[in-house]
């Protein structure tokens, strides 16, 4: 008995996951029954909700709903005399207390059940990988540190720092990897990305791309992930993929051409 159960019940919007479910199998749940729902919990599929949800839960999704414990509705605990409690039973102490106040301490969390979230069917994601000597690192990560809070609720942007040594793509002493989700296609940013009450106190400089955006001089467009070029050069596509980017950007072999030309 695993105790990794996701049962989803999309009409009221909430669904039961067991204690042993781990993140990936809660996400592939709900994708498989709804493409417009989500939940807010971290990035890595294998962390178990059990210890995740119990320290609160941080992810993508948690700048416009806040972190996974906030969207707990009710759940299971079996407490230290091996009693079952739900939210009503437990009251709202022990309820508030499971929800961030870590794993392994009330109890034994059987299962959560959770409030699905609203997303869009399509959304943006990117990755950034930015290698440099550590002034460099670290001027980004000080611009980051401006700029990423004042984003829309919709975008979270995050930054991981490395040495190059454990940098999968690391040219310099460090690498500043930047971790992008936009909950819509990034064409749709017509406003521009930064809220406007955000900016006080912030020198203009850092929203130069933002007000181009806003100004229209600049045109985003969307990509779609199966039609990106640029994922030729930076990720290994399967080799199907790899045979249609090649043919879209007109990439030949020169001794076909030499052959064609004679
Ligand atoms: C690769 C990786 C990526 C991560 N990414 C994120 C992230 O994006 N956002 C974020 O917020 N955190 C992240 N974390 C931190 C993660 O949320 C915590 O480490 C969490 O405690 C892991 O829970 P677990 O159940 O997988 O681990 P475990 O080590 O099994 O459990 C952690 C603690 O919770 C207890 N516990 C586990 N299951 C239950 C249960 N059913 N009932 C009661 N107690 C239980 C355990 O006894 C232990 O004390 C990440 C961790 C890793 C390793």
């Amino acid at each position: 008995m695993q105790l990794d159960r996701v049962s989803l019940d999309l009409r009221s919007g909430t669904a039961w996951v067991q204690g042993g479910a781990t993140l990936g199998q809660t996400y592939y749940a709900i994708s498989q029954a709804s493409n417009v729902r989500g939940f807010a919990t971290g990035s890595c599929p294998t962390v178990g909700v059990g210890g995740h949800i119990s320290g609160g839960g941080f992810g993508f999704l948690s700048r416009k709903y806040r972190l996974a414990a906030d969207n707990v509705v009710d759940a299971f605990l079996v407490d230290a005399q091996g009693r079952i409690l739900d939210r009503e039973s437990m009251g709202e102490e022990v309820f508030w207390a499971i929800r961030g106040g870590g794993g392994g301490i009330w109890g034994i969390i059987y299962a959560w059940k959770i409030r699905l979230l609203e997303v869009p069917k399509t959304v943006t994601s990117f990755v950034v990988s930015r290698p440099g000597s550590k002034s460099v690192v670290s001027r980004l990560v000080h611009k980051w540190q401006f700029v990423a809070p004042k984003l829309v609720d919709d975008f979270y942007l995050s930054v991981s720092i490395r040495s190059a040594a454990v940098a999968s793509r690391g040219i310099g002493e460090m690498n500043a990897q930047f971790n992008g989700f936009y909950l819509a296609c990034m064409t749709h940013l017509n406003g521009g990305f930064i809220k406007g009450d955000r900016t006080k106190h912030t020198t203009s400089k850092l929203f130069y791309i933002h007000e181009l955006q806003k100004n229209g001089d600049i045109n985003m467009q969307q990509i779609r992930s199966s039609d990106n070029v640029a994922d030729l050069f930076t990720k290994s596509p399967p080799i199907a993929t790899f045979k249609r980017m090649v043919h879209k950007i007109g990439m030949q072999m020169l001794k076909d051409v030499l052959i064609r030309g004679s």
